[in-house]
This record gives C-alpha cells, structure tokens and sequence, in this order.
C-alpha cells in the first residue's frame, strides 16, 4: 500500500496480534496501515507454544510449512511433579495431530513475529514503526475513528483495532479496568543447546512440564533442537507481601530449591536480567465502541497456562478477516457495523472460557499436600489418547456462537479418596 493511500484499517500495535491481523485483513482486500511505538518491529522473550487452533489458520494463510521449517513439532507433551519428577500425564501430539488435523508446533517468538512481518510486507501492508498512540476517539457519526500519537499528529480511519497488549492505552480510555496481578513471576532462557549440561538428559522430542507447589518449571527445543527454551514460573514471596517491585532474581532459586533434579538442573541458565511479573485481566464482553475494537492481549490477555494468548490474538484477526469477507459488496464496500458485531458476537466469549480456565488450570497446577496428591491421581487417571480437556480449545475456531464446542467436564478435586481402602 502507497503511504500517501488512506487506509481502510488502522491497527495500533504490530505484535503477534497486529501483525497477523494486518496480514488476515490484507488478503481480503483491505488497505491496512500498523501503527507501532517501538522504533523497530520485534518480539522480546523466547519460545512460543502454538496448538493446532493456530496452526490450522497459519495453514489457511499458506504460512504454516515456514513456521514448520523455522520450528519444532514435538512428539509428546509430558506434566510431571516438579517434586519428585514422577510423570503424570501424557498427550501424544502426533496422535492429537491426527485428531485435529494440524500440528502441535514450538518456535521461537522472533521466528514467528519475522514469519508475520515478512509476509506482511510481501502484503503490502503499510507498516510504521515510532508511532506511539496516546488518545483513541470513535467519530460518532458510525464512519470511522481516529488516533492521536505522542508527536500530535491525528491518524483516522473507518476503523481502529487496538492491538496494542497488556497495558492497552485504548483499554485504559475505554474500560479503565486494571491488569489483575497473579502474584507469579516468569524467567525465560533461550539456551544454546550445548550449553545445557549432557548428563540433564533432555529430550528434545517433548515439552516437559514440571508442575509443584507454587511454581512450575517448562522446557521444550527450538531451531530444530538447537536451542534449549526455559520457563520458570514461581509465587513471588515479595509480592504476596505487598511490594511495588517483586518477584527479583534473589526470589529465584529458593522458589525452586525443593524441586527435583531435572529442575533443579535447568534454573541456572535463566536469564537474570529480565523477569515478566504476570497479570491478566477479568474478562469483559463488549470490545467494539462505535468503529474503535480490542483485539489480542488488550481485549483478553490471560495468564499463559494454557499457552493460548497469542493464539487467541490470531484467532481474532483470523474470525475478524472472515467476516469481513462475508459483508464486502461487490463494490468493496464492508459492512463494517455488521462485521464487528459478529466478531463481537463469538470471540468474548471464547476468550472469557480460556481466561478463566486458565486461572483454575494455574491453580490446580500449584498446589501442596492433600490436593496435590488428589490433582496428581486425577492427571495419572487420564488415558494417554483421551483429548476430553483439549476439544474445546484446538477444534476449528468458532465463527458464530453456535459453532463454539461445549466445555469440558470438570471433575472436583475432593472428588479423589485418597484414604487407604477400609478407611474412609
Ligand atoms: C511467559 C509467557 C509465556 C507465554 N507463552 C505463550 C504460548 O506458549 N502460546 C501463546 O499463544 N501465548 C503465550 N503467551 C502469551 C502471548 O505472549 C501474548 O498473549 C501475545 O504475545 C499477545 O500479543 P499482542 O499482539 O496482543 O500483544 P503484544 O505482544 O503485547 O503487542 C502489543 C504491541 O503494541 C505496541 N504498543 C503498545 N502500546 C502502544 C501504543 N500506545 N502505540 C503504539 N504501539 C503500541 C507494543 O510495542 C507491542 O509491539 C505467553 C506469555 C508469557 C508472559
């Protein structure tokens, strides 16, 4: 798109969620300009875990066989106690590829992010970096909406998609909630895979997830195995006692210092320097105002248990795209009122369940004495093949709110006798 064309959208924000989106609304004839504040487009952190709900679109977008060349695809998905490292349950991902029709796929967040900003260039998509949006306004007269950036000048469109992450400016001006703090810190390590000390024995064919009282320990490949990805997830002892900054590296290796060996091993090589203190946001159910729209982490950002986040954010852009299709006139004309209420129709809802869910699921993953050991009969119970717990989340994404699939049972804790037989 020539920089002297108005554009049609206006996406303020170019990570996963911008840039994807961009990419979706692009292929359907849309102009298309992201507005990012950094200076340059990036992604900071390491590995990034995308289930077959993604890599089903990354088809759909003729993107997948590059995120698969840049990428691993990992045979299982292994939760043990962070304990005792006992294994307590498995997924076959070559089994839950076959189930779901696509892959299980593990990649480096700057090879996704460059996989998404490559092919938005190829696009066409008008992409802006140093542009810091202060101030969002809808027109009010149902055509469009504008953006006020840091250096005063006003950008308009006839639509506005915030998609721009956790601390959301547009958030902030039209919700004025607040991030939720969880009280758990992340470390990451992206580790060159010589450096991981040989008698660790990690297996490269899995993602390993070390689950413990307080804290959970995750690894998996990357680069075809070159590198060692690390997540180090713990409660943060500063935090529950009110600190404005916590969850330092001084709170580190304490957090783990009861884990078991293969734990124990890999906290070392996380990085120090940098920690991502998590937070999430009480879902809420309206994210269009008049033509402005959260998307991404600014309308749901979860905590990443379920490893869905960027996923849901692609999800966005992807449902977001379809509609749009459906209500373009032959003329080019979109229906813009109609497409952002079938967006917002279907995706808050979905994302509410991930949100929540993903809350419980961090929940079951942290606890200590009696309900640890009901949690980990609960896990060994589960059949290897049984994807009860994954339909709902890795089928097709749901477009109406009629396609969205039923919820899995849960099945309480204090449902599990542990008493010894005759006892209880
Ligand atoms: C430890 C950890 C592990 C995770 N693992 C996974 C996983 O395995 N799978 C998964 O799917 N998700 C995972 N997630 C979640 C995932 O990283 C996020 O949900 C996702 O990156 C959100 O993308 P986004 O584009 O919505 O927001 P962001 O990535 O936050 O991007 C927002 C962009 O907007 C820009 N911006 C912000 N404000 C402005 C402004 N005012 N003006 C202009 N630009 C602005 C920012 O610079 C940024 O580039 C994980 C998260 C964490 C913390």
């Amino acid at each position: 798109m020539s920089p002297d064309v108005s554009p049609d959208v206006l996406i303020v924000g170019g990570g996963i969620g911008g840039l994807s989106t961009a990419y979706a609304l692009t292929r359907k004839g849309l102009r298309v300009r992201v507005l990012e504040q950094a200076p340059e487009f990036g992604e900071v952190g390491a590995g990034i875990q995308l289930a077959p709900n993604c890599t089903r679109i990354l088809d759909h977008y003729g993107l997948l066989d590059e995120a698969k060349s840049l990428g691993v695809l990992p045979a299982s998905m292994v939760m043990r106690d962070a304990v005792d490292g006992a294994e307590l349950t498995r997924l076959d991902l070559v089994d839950l590829e076959r189930t779901y029709g696509f892959p299980y796929l593990v990649i480096h967040r700057s090879d996704l992010h460059g996989l998404l900003l490559r092919a938005c260039r190829r696009a066409g998509v008008d992409l802006r970096t140093s542009q810091r949006v202060v101030r969002y306004a809808d027109t009010g007269t149902g055509t469009g909406a504008r953006v006020e950036l840091a250096d005063g000048r006003v950008e308009e469109a006839p639509v506005v998609i915030a998609a721009d992450g956790l601390h959301s400016v547009a958030r902030h001006q039209l919700i004025g909630d607040q991030p939720v703090s969880s009280a758990y810190v992340a470390y990451r390590a992206a580790v060159p895979i010589e450096q991981v000390d040989a008698a660790r024995a990690v297996d490269l064919s899995e993602v390993a997830v070390y689950v413990g009282p307080g804290c959970h320990f995750v690894h998996y490949g990357l680069r075809g195995g070159e590198i060692l990805n690390q997540v180090a997830v713990f409660e943060s002892p500063s935090a529950l006692d009110g600190a404005d900054e916590w969850g330092g590296p001084e709170e580190l290796d304490a957090a783990f210092a009861a884990t078991c060996d293969a734990v124990r091993a890999g906290v070392p090589l996380m990085w120090r320097d940098r920690w991502w203190p998590m937070y999430d946001r009480d879902p809420i159910d309206r994210w269009v105002h008049g033509r402005i729209v959260l998307l991404g982490d600014a309308a749901h950002p979860p905590l990443q248990y379920l490893a869905q986040g960027a996923i849901m954010a692609i999800e966005d852009g992807w449902v977001l795209a379809e509609h749009v299709a459906r209500r373009t006139g032959p003329d080019g004309a979109v229906d813009w009122a109609g497409a952002l209420a079938a967006y917002e129709a279907v995706r808050p809802e979905h994302c509410r369940r991930v949100v929540l869910t993903a809350r419980a699921w961090g929940r079951l993953w942290h606890l200590d004495g009696l309900a640890r050991e009901q949690r980990n009969h609960l896990l060994r119970a589960r059949a290897t093949h049984d994807h009860t717990y994954t339909d709902w989340v890795y089928g097709p994404t749901a477009l109406t709110p009629e396609d969205e699939p039923a919820m899995f049972p849960v099945v309480p804790l204090d449902s599990v006798d542990l008493a010894p037989a005759g006892t209880s």
